[in-house]
């Protein structure tokens, strides 16, 4: 537990929140200033800040637990959609610096913009830039 971050107050149930699960090692959340209602945040209880702190395992886990909730917003929401969504680094977006996987539902004209430009490649930058991170994988 890392002393004044607000997700692990929240996680270890020091600070309050709508907690829809909870186990040993995660704390399913409403998000407070959501996209949509219904917008969901998986915790892990451990102070993990981002993607690059996160090991297979947990990762693993998360992923499952975000499978099962998904359903469940699913059933109970109607949404026709749903954005997981997880942000590393403040370029990036991320503005709590404890890892987070986001589960956003998703509706017809919802207003909910996440989307970018997309960038002219020539098969060559293609080919070059996905060579570098294949050797690094
Ligand atoms: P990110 O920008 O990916 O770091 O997401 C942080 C998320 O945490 C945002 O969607 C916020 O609305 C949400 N958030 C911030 N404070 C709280 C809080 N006290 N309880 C629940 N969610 C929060
Ligand atoms: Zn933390």
């Amino acid at each position: 537990m890392k002393q004044g971050c607000i997700f692990c107050n929240i996680a270890h149930g020091i600070m309050e929140s709508v907690t829809l699960f909870e186990n040993l090692e995660f704390r399913v959340i409403l998000d407070k200033f959501p996209a949509a209602k219904g917008h969901v945040l998986i915790l892990p209880k451990e102070h993990i800040e981002d993607i690059y702190e996160l090991d297979a395992e947990t990762a693993g886990k998360i992923f499952a637990l975000a499978t099962i909730v998904a359903k469940a917003m699913r059933e109970v929401l109607a949404c026709e959609g749903l954005n997981v969504l997880q942000n590393n680094g403040e370029v990036a977006g991320q503005t709590v610096h404890h890892f987070h996987l986001h589960l956003i539902p998703r509706f017809e004209q919802d207003h909910i913009n996440i989307s970018w430009p997309i960038q002219e490649l020539s098969d060559d930058d293609l080919e070059t830039i996905g060579q570098a991170i294949s050797k690094q994988i």
